[in-house]
């Protein structure tokens, strides 16, 4: 009986003991995972990160494993019927739900950002955008995750995230000792932000925000431009040529011949294009756009969108009277900025001359010519194709006249969409700052800021 009893009692233990190690297993060493909805003025992004839980603190562990696109456009669009804007999530949350283990489904944060779309809304109608926020937040409470609220960022914001992640994916906070960080460059469909370490960041007091990674402070020089997201840069165009022209308007930035109609409501009806309606502003009536493909003209168009005159030293303030420190190092452009970028058959970084030929040339194409051209087939999307010549101006000018880089500067920017299979975008920045993934002190050992 002793006997029999000992070899109970042990495989008691035995199984205890292995229950405990699974237990263990579960909450220290399976993967954690992390949900971000980028709530964009075009569209909604869902993304899923991962990362072991034993390493979270540890640079460079959170990898993207699931990005999905919600059907339809942006969460602003649905001001007049918040209660609509759910059911496309489905589809992707379903496919969110197939990615992460059930039985941590629970544990899951999920986090909404909201930018430049809500934060327009927000300015034109509060009472809208909070429906918005609100139907989002009743959504997620019958969701398996931890919803942890639906927010609207600011553009400071937006910008020191993405300068974050493409820090964080590009390594450059693991070996801060060489303090050689990137800047970012993100263009959106309604803003666009700027964000590196500025030479003396004491110049910019205002515009400068502090951060502290692994041990080391950061001054991040940062600005958002609101209205120069690509989409809208695009309707303030199209309502320019209607000052000019009141009915049939030509367009130099679509290719030649083409013709296509909007509502005025289209592209005169947002914040940003209110101050350049027409005086007989009738929200659906269709107005015809004809493309001359005419690339000078189309440069001349661009031009308009920047104000200079507000700046009192043109070497210090890109445009609008925003002061900026002068460019630094190497930077990364990403979303809109790559987007056009691969449209025009160039990758990584090339130099100014070659941008501006590829440009010409895209610009100055017949639209049959243009669909010819091999490697458009699978990147064909008819809205964005007919863009590119505009977008790719509207670049030129911003990074050329606004931002100041030049002939020698330009070569120091990095198209690129993501690093490795992880999309550079703010999201990423934004969940490890929410989730405190990377510490302000470091385990590494610190040099003086300042030697
Ligand atoms: P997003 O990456 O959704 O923030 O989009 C940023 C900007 O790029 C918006 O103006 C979009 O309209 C535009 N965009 C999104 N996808 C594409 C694409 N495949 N080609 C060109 N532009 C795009």
């Amino acid at each position: 009986i002793n006997y029999f009893g000992s070899v109970v009692v042990g495989c008691m233990w035995t199984c205890k003991l292995s229950l405990f190690i699974s237990l263990c297993n579960v909450l220290f060493f399976s993967p954690q995972y992390g949900i971000v909805l980028d709530a964009g003025s075009s569209r909604t992004t869902v993304y899923v990160y991962e990362w072991p839980a034993e390493k979270e603190n540890d640079t460079g562990v959170v990898s993207q494993i699931f990005k999905c696109s919600v059907k339809g456009p942006g969460i602003s669009s649905y001001e007049n019927n918040p209660g609509a804007l759910a059911k496309p999530f489905g589809d992707c949350l379903n496919k969110v739900k197939e990615r992460i283990p059930v039985h941590l489904h629970k544990n899951t944060s999920a986090y909404l950002g909201a930018t430049a779309g809500m934060r327009l809304l927000r300015l034109q109608n509060e009472t809208a955008a909070n429906e918005v926020l609100a139907s989002i937040q009743n959504y997620f409470r019958a969701q398996p995750f931890e919803f942890r609220g639906a927010q609207i960022i600011t553009g400071p914001e937006e910008g020191l995230y993405g300068w974050i992640t493409a820090n964080y994916l590009t390594g450059k906070t693991v070996h801060p000792q060489k303090r050689t960080t990137m800047g970012a460059l993100d263009l959106g469909g309604a803003s666009t932000q700027i964000s590196f370490i500025p030479e003396d960041f004491q110049d910019n007091p205002n515009s400068t925000l502090q951060v502290k990674l692994y041990g080391y402070e950061y001054n991040v020089y940062t600005h958002s431009f609101q209205c120069y997201g690509r989409d809208e840069a695009e309707k303030r165009s199209l309502a320019l040529l209607l000052q000019v022209t009141s009915s049939n308007v030509d367009n130099p930035c679509y290719p030649q011949n083409y013709e296509t109609a909007f509502t005025m409501k289209y592209f005169c009806g947002s914040l940003c294009t209110q101050s350049l309606r027409p005086a007989n502003y009738y929200p659906n009536q269709l107005v015809k756009f004809h493309g001359t493909g005419d690339p000078g003209l189309c440069q001349e168009m661009v031009s308009l969108l920047f104000n200079f005159t507000a700046c009192r030293d043109r070497r210090e303030c890109p445009f609008n009277g925003i002061h900026q420190p002068k460019v630094k190092g190497n930077f990364v452009a990403f979303s809109g900025f790559y987007y056009t970028i691969n449209a025009l058959n160039l990758s990584g970084h090339f130099s100014l001359a070659d941008f501006n030929s590829s440009m010409w040339f895209f610009c100055s194409q017949k639209l049959s010519v243009l669909t010819e051209i091999q490697g458009f087939g699978a990147l064909f999307n008819k809205k964005h194709f007919l863009s590119y010549c505009f977008s790719a101006n509207f670049i030129y000018y911003l990074l050329v006249h606004g931002y100041k880089f030049d002939a020698e500067t330009w070569p120091q920017i990095h198209f690129q969409k993501e690093v490795g299979n992880s999309s550079i975008a703010w999201s990423l920045g934004y969940m490890l700052s929410l989730t405190n993934m990377i510490p302000a002190e470091s385990k590494l050992i610190q040099l003086p800021l300042k030697p």
